[in-house]
């Protein structure tokens, strides 16, 4: 009678053991999953923005005109200036640092 409760017990922790992992192989599969998913909606909404980014046009720092393609200088105080190509003779002349 001994024998077979022991048996029972081991077929009850043995079921209980293949529920645990088979639980956890499901959470490390689903984590995996989000990081998959987070991964693409990062990869989707860097290109969104590339894309808005190549169209857009940015002010330049001097003249306020807006211009597609900025080359990037710091000034004397450390900071950015964006500055289109007519006005780029203009810093050259400041001898600021090109970005
Ligand atoms: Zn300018």
């Amino acid at each position: 009678m001994l024998i077979v409760w022991i048996a029972a017990a081991t077929a009850v922790i043995i079921a209980l053991i293949i529920l645990f992992t088979s639980r956890g192989r499901t959470s490390a599969a689903a984590k995996n999953l989000k990081v998959v998913k987070l991964k693409t909606a990062r990869s989707i909404r860097d290109k969104q923005a590339a894309k808005a980014a190549r169209g857009k046009q940015q002010p330049c720092s001097l003249c306020r005109k807006l211009s597609s393609r900025l080359g990037f200088f710091t000034d004397e105080n450390g900071r950015i200036l964006g500055v289109c190509h007519d006005c780029k003779p203009k810093i050259k002349n400041r001898q600021l640092d090109q970005l």
